[in-house]
């Protein structure tokens, strides 16, 4: 990836001219005629805030002028990046079960065991299942032919705008409802769809789809087996002879 107007998209050779320490100039783009990259002399903060507010051009920044495939080691930057996203992503899910009442000091052994392996699954398979529903719907959705190189660009802009999810270390520390992480994953969702809408350069309306669908295929497979239990539980109370299931639903 190289350097681009965060207006435009513009690709762009330089970014700007250094005369000496601390003196600059910004360079103009060839398209659009305007500042190439203002970020470059912005504070953080703004920069931080621009990312929450979700403006395009300030993920450009992040993803094409300070994420330099020349200027970092890409590869190994996608591998911590993707091994912080599944700690995260476990850490989420003790949250839920925790929540859910699951998780205790007197758990047995064969419990502890239990919740281990659903984590190991929720995490590994549900983000397996997450990344194929994703990739493919951006070959078939939004017609971009999928190199490696370009999977690799894709996957990467995915796991750094879910820079959300850093959220949840706040609740490790202060007591809040697991509620808050359904928002996470709403905020990780919209922040997914705009990286992509910047990396591809297509319509907001068909990122969002491609999102959307990953992350509900990803729902689906994961608590398959408690909406398979909770069908069974429907199919079985209709079932019931009428005059019991009334009885059993007053009581
Ligand atoms: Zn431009």
């Amino acid at each position: 990836m190289g350097y681009r107007c965060i207006q435009c998209g513009f690709t762009i050779k330089t970014l700007y001219l250094q005369y000496s320490p601390g003196n600059i100039r910004l360079m103009k783009c060839e398209n659009c005629k305007a500042v190439a990259d203002e970020y470059i002399e912005c504070e953080i903060m703004i920069i931080i805030i621009d990312l929450i507010l979700h403006k395009p051009k300030a993920y450009r920044h992040l993803l094409y002028n300070v994420i330099n495939q020349e200027t970092l080691k890409f590869q190994g930057l996608l591998w911590k990046l993707a091994a912080i996203f599944l700690l995260f992503d476990a850490y989420r899910y003790l949250i839920l079960e925790s929540s859910k009442g699951n998780l205790g000091s007197s758990m047995s052994y064969s419990s502890l065991v239990s919740v281990c392996c659903k984590m190991l699954m929720d995490v590994f398979f549900g983000n397996f299942i997450f990344l194929l529903t994703f990739f493919f719907m951006v070959k078939i959705f939004l017609h971009i032919s999928i190199s490696v190189s370009r999977c690799s660009d894709i996957l990467l802009g995915l796991l750094i705008s879910c820079y959300f999810k850093i959220f949840l270390i706040a609740m490790m520390v202060w007591e809040f409802p697991s509620s808050v992480i359904f928002i996470i994953e709403l905020f990780c969702l919209s922040s997914n769809a705009v990286a992509l809408k910047v990396m591809t350069e297509s319509s907001m309306n068909r990122c969002v789809w491609t999102c959307f669908s990953a992350y509900a295929i990803k729902f689906v497979f994961v608590q398959a087996p408690e909406l398979i239990l909770l069908g069974k539980l429907i199919q079985g109370w209709s079932q019931m002879p009428l005059t019991l299931s009334l009885k059993s639903a007053f009581i």
